[in-house]
């Protein structure tokens, strides 16, 4: 029997994260989740549980280079080698920018941009070594059409496509795929802050009527991670029911 593939999936304690690693441990990878707390980490197991052994849940804050080290280091006392990993983990600090402060912006870059690269540099060379690897990137549909009082996040997310398409350049040759995944309005945490009068104004915008799913985006994450998914690489698939097409 070949050895299950790994795959580490940032942020996976709510929302998309959570529903990425039920799919990856669904279709067989073994799953190591990770969420900002202990009590999120060992909740990442539970729900991973029926999907069977082996699958766990780690403290990660990838804004903090103690963290990552503690968790690099983590994986490779277990000496677990993930070939595929998914960049899921982010937040946002919405302010127009005439009142935005340091602390937004930084925040912002370093949660959802920063990780990007920091998780990739770090999990690549093994990739590299294995002449196999899947990166998948989540960004966002603002990355491609901007949105007011969101420039610090648009801004990582869009830096995070043009990361994807260098590094997948510069990784092709060695069977390692890097894309990202940029979602339009799923229903999670995140979007559950909007007023009732945002949301009922987005929906007017959205052509299929509604919020995505979790599982919607979970589904195009799986494939992209797959074996079949080899030969397309540094490209960002939209999944937004048509709220902007690029
Ligand atoms: P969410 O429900 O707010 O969950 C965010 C996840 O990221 C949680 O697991 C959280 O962990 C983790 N996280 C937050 N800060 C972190 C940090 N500093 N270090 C490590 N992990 C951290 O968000 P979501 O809606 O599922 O979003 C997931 C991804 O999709 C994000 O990159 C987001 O930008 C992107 N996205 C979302 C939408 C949407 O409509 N929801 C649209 C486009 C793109 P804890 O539980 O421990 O806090």
């Amino acid at each position: 029997m070949t050895e299950r593939r790994i795959a580490v999936v940032t942020g996976a304690s709510r929302g998309i994260g959570q529903a990425i690693a039920k799919t990856l441990a669904q279709a067989g990878l073994q799953v190591v989740g990770t969420a900002t707390t202990p009590t999120g980490a060992r909740a990442i197991e539970a729900d991973l549980q029926p999907f069977g052994e082996g699958h766990l849940g780690v403290v990660l804050d990838v804004t903090s280079a103690t963290s990552r080290t503690e968790f690099f280091a983590n994986l490779t006392a277990r000496s677990l080698v993930p070939l595929v990993l998914v960049n899921n983990a982010g937040l946002t600090r919405d302010n127009l920018l005439m009142r935005m402060k340091d602390e937004e912006w930084n925040l912002v870059i370093d949660a959802n941009l920063g990780s990007v690269y920091q998780l990739s540099r770090h999990f690549i060379r093994n990739m590299l070594k294995a002449r196999f690897g899947r990166i998948v990137n989540i960004t966002s549909v603002v990355a491609a059409s901007g949105n007011a009082g969101q420039a610090n996040y648009a801004a990582a997310k869009a830096g995070i496509i043009g990361f994807t398409k260098s590094l997948a350049q510069e990784v092709a040759s060695r069977g390692v795929t890097v894309n990202a995944i940029a979602p339009g309005m799923i229903d999670t945490d995140m979007t559950r802050v909007l007023s009732e009068q945002q949301r009922t104004t987005l929906l007017s915008r959205i052509p299929a009527g509604r919020l995505g799913s979790v599982e919607e985006v979970a589904f195009a994450v799986a494939f992209l991670a797959s074996e079949l998914a080899g030969y397309m690489t540094g490209e960002t698939l939209h999944l937004n029911g048509g709220l902007y097409m690029t």
